[in-house]
């Protein structure tokens, strides 16, 4: 039975689909079979994997709002074990037309119930926000796996998430635990980073990870040739600690059980 990772922080910008995509594309190659579920409207995981929007005419959207099996929107990525369901624009209507919709919050869960056996692991990429959308997210997953930007004020706004997961914990999925807290975007040359490092450490303990992401050019030019940075630039530092990362995730998931 695969292991259902969300990504989540309802901050925009903090690196949730770049570490949605590059983990995933890690995973992938240490032998796991891994689909990436896009529930952003703005689809970057999906133009990430080199999935053209244009030419879709069915998504995540038709899944959550219509009932369409998540296997008919599933589509192969071109990096070996690495599926994918994207998201379109269509999806920004789902928050609004899912507020009406018998059993609102389990949408998502229900539909990777028949896909969970398929895989080792499905990540899902969310939207900048703690709407329906994250809801389903969070009811879905085992897990749920943090971004948070080496910036100052990288605690802020991190209380509301934590009490999302408790609410979810409470009425919606009792075993939801924190997978991990990512650093991301670290400028190697500032002292802020290595304080804000401190900073979460201290809030976090454990639950942070050794694999700091840096900030890199090369990180942010991938998405743009459709290619995780394993891919993309394989010898890369980016490419280096988010292949270590998904060693981390393999070994926590030993570690327990
Ligand atoms: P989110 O999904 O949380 O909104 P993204 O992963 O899309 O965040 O990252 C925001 C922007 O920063 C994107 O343009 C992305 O390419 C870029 N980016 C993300 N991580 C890095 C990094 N480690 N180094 C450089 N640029 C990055
Ligand atoms: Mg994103």
């Amino acid at each position: 039975m695969g292991k259902i990772i969300a990504i989540a922080n309802q901050k925009g910008g903090v690196g949730k689909t770049t570490s949605a995509v590059n983990l995933s594309a890690g995973l992938a190659q240490l032998k796991n079979r891994v689909l990436v579920v896009d529930i952003d409207p703005q689809g970057n995981a999906t133009s990430g994997l080199g999935i053209s929007k244009a030419d879709m005419d069915q998504c995540i959207y038709n899944v959550l709002v219509e009932d369409l099996p998540a296997e008919q929107v599933c589509v192969p990525t071109q990096i070996e074990n690495l599926d994918m369901i994207p998201a379109t624009i269509q999806l920004s209507g789902a928050e609004i037309e899912l507020v009406s919709t018998i059993s609102r919050e389990v949408r998502l869960k229900k539909a990777l119930e028949d896909l969970k056996e398929q895989y080792d692991y499905i990540i899902i990429d969310c939207p900048p926000s703690l709407g329906l959308l994250t809801i389903n997210a969070l009811t879905s997953a085992d897990t749920v796996l943090i971004p948070v930007q080496c910036e100052y004020y990288a605690l802020e706004g991190l209380s509301q998430l934590l009490n999302t997961i408790r609410l979810v914990q409470k009425h919606l999925n009792k075993t939801l635990m924190i997978e991990g807290v990512l650093l991301t975007m670290l400028d190697a040359r500032t002292n802020l980073g290595i304080q804000v490092i401190e900073e979460v450490k201290k809030y976090f303990q454990d639950k942070v990870y050794q694999s700091v992401i840096p900030r890199s050019i090369r990180l942010g030019e991938a998405p743009s040739h459709g290619q995780p940075i394993l891919k993309y630039d394989p010898k890369s530092k980016g490419a280096e600690v988010y292949l270590e990362l998904a060693k981390e995730v393999v070994g926590n998931g030993e570690r327990v059980g």
